[in-house]
């Protein structure tokens, strides 16, 4: 941890008094269920807002953000303290490149929370995507899946789904809130199925969207917050929607060895056991003992004084 510097957390006063008076509170609720640390991971395509939702949640420009590729393939962590409680935010590169899904940053992602959160939890998965994108499709359900893979399904009792570019104008006459249930319910669906979730486990996996806009042309309310088109000022809500999270009861995902070197690194190699031995049996084995054998009988047809 000696390369991890823990900040005071002082962005938190340039935010407007109403949105800092709800964030300590939130803050003082983690406290008070014995939560002095809260790690967040986040994940998702790449150009979604990630980078600019972890500035947003702590209040200034700590990761790069990119209209275009990143330049550095590389998660961060930003890690601020307050008054005995210590929020870790881990930024990612996106998972997709080029239309494929990059298991290279999967494994980057891995090795870094091995260097700096090995026995910690992660306590928040927030999975961004944009809300203004009207489709989804096969590689969104391979995203889920591949985060699946390497963290475990239970990842999903930890994760809520963030919606970026919230200040939009709805297509086609539907209302704010029709188009915002269909997309989250279109990409909700995709998290599912990627994810190994069955209807009857719906219930167990309770997945909340929060919805975040992170241009500075934001709509702000008379408190100087800025606000979603329905009003709700977005910074608490994600804050919000983070700390139900955190205390849902569910376990955090562990960063330990197994998730590290993942589930079936060992396993992968274990089915080809059986089929090495065989192998080496009937390859190398045999054909020596049969060397052997038709050697023996040579001999023995010899006249022993030859
Ligand atoms: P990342 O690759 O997922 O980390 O995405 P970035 O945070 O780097 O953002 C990619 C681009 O989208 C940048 O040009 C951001 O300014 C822009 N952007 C990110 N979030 C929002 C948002 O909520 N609204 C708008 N209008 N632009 C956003
Ligand atoms: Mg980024």
């Amino acid at each position: 941890m000696a390369a991890q510097l823990i900040r005071e957390w002082t962005a938190i006063q340039q935010f407007p008094a109403a949105t800092q008076e709800k964030l300590v509170d939130l803050l003082g609720k983690l406290k008070s269920q014995d939560v002095n640390m809260l790690t967040i991971l986040v994940m998702g395509k790449g150009g979604v807002g990630k980078s600019s939702t972890v500035n947003s949640i702590i209040g200034e420009r700590v990761v790069t953000v990119s209209a275009f590729q990143s330049e550095t393939p590389r998660p961060v962590m930003v890690s601020r303290s307050r008054s005995g409680f210590t929020l870790n935010i881990i930024d990612t590169p996106g998972l997709v490149e080029g239309g494929y899904i990059n298991d290279q940053v999967l494994e980057t992602i891995k090795s870094f929370l091995g260097r700096f959160l090995l026995n910690k939890t992660i306590d928040v998965l927030l999975y961004v995507d944009r809300l203004d994108s009207y489709r989804v499709d096969n590689l969104d359900t391979q995203i889920v899946k591949a985060i699946t893979d390497n963290f475990g399904k239970q990842i999903w009792h930890k994760a809520a789904v963030v919606l970026t570019h919230a200040q939009l104008s709805p297509p086609d006459a539907l209302s704010y809130e029709e188009f915002f249930s269909k997309r989250s319910e279109s990409l909700l669906k995709c998290v599912r199925q990627g994810a190994g979730i069955g209807k009857r486990e719906v219930q167990k996996f309770v997945i909340p969207v929060a919805l975040v806009e992170n241009s500075g042309r934001c709509n702000k309310n008379e408190h100087d917050e800025k606000i979603l088109p329905t009003g709700t000022p977005w910074i608490p809500n994600l804050v919000q929607v983070i700390t139900d999270v955190a205390l849902n009861e569910k376990a955090g995902v562990l960063v330990d060895k197994k998730l590290i070197e993942g589930p079936n690194a060992n396993e992968r190699g274990k089915i080809f056991i059986p089929l090495i031995l065989a192998f080496q049996y009937f390859f190398i084995i045999k054909p020596i003992q049969k060397l052997i054998k038709a050697d023996a009988a040579r001999e023995e047809a010899k006249p022993s004084w030859e």
